[in-house]
């Protein structure tokens, strides 16, 4: 393991949302680099910390300018071999680069795999954490994720499987679900199965850390209504203690103002 900060590659994390939310380290990184690898959740306006860098989108969805072979079973090969090789060959050229990736690089990000890559190459790298999206949807709601006494282990979950198969468990006292925005109402009936109580308090965050940020209040038997709201958006769904409001929040709601199960949070 190597701690070197003259790595030549820096896996970097964006953060969730807007680009003041990178670690200053983070940006520092950008600022050194001569390529950058980047993904499409990132805010172009990180681009701005290393406008003479070479910006490389490997976005799953806007990836361009390299083959997609076809996987059996008919989908989309997501290009992760492609971006595994990419940062071999410019980091052997002598480049520094940065590996952007939404929120933490550790966090669903396909980190094991690039490391693996660079390591195989003999490749120095270093991690450089960020926000995740579950720690901005907690922000957002102002909804701390542990509670004194009763919230006491928090979950990081994705319900997809590798096979694409929705499957939910209860893991800890708050459980914050990753990737699950388009089956919201396939999500409310695996966490019934998995034994949550139907009147677990969930609170769905879509596009946390931007400005257009929304949230809404349901509980585990009423999740499916979010759908509509959140449809097409990056989503955190988060289940258990740490969903519900705290102490007096309602209160701060001006009378007259749009029911919290409605309203937009945060549009400044
Ligand atoms: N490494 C990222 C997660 C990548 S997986 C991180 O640490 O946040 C992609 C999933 O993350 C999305 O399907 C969604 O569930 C979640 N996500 C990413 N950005 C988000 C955002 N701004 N708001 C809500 N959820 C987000």
């Amino acid at each position: 393991m190597t701690l070197s900060v003259s790595s030549r590659v820096a896996f970097v994390g964006a953060g969730p949302g807007e680009a003041d939310l990178i670690t200053v380290r983070g940006a520092q990184r950008l600022q050194e680099a001569d390529v950058v690898l980047f993904d499409s959740l990132a805010d172009p306006a990180l681009r701005q910390l290393a406008p003479n860098a070479r910006w490389i989108d490997v976005g799953k969805r806007g990836f361009t300018g390299v083959a997609h072979a076809p996987r059996s079973g008919g989908r989309e090969n997501t290009g992760q071999d492609t971006i595994n090789a990419l940062l071999v060959k410019h980091a052997r050229s002598g480049a520094r680069v940065v590996r952007l990736k939404g929120g933490d690089p550790s966090v669903f990000g396909r980190l094991e795999e690039e490391l693996e890559a660079l390591a195989a190459a003999g490749i120095e790298c270093e991690v450089v954490p960020g926000v995740t999206a579950a720690l901005a949807a907690a922000a957002a709601t102002q909804r701390p994720l542990t509670r004194r006494g009763a919230g006491r282990s928090v979950a990081l979950t994705t319900a997809m499987t590798k096979s694409g198969d929705l499957v939910a468990g209860r893991h800890a006292d708050t459980e914050s679900f990753y990737m699950a925005g388009k089956q919201l109402a396939a999500l409310s009936r695996r966490l019934v199965a998995a034994g949550w109580p139907t009147d677990t308090p969930v609170v769905v965050v879509s596009r946390a850390g931007w400005p257009d940020q929304i949230a809404t209040d349901h509980d585990v038997a009423t999740l499916g209504n979010a759908t509509v709201l959140h449809s097409g958006r990056p989503t955190i769904v988060t289940v258990g203690v740490g969903a519900a409001p705290v102490q007096g929040e309602r209160a701060t709601t001006p009378a007259g103002a749009t029911p919290w199960a409605e309203r937009a949070i945060s549009t400044p």
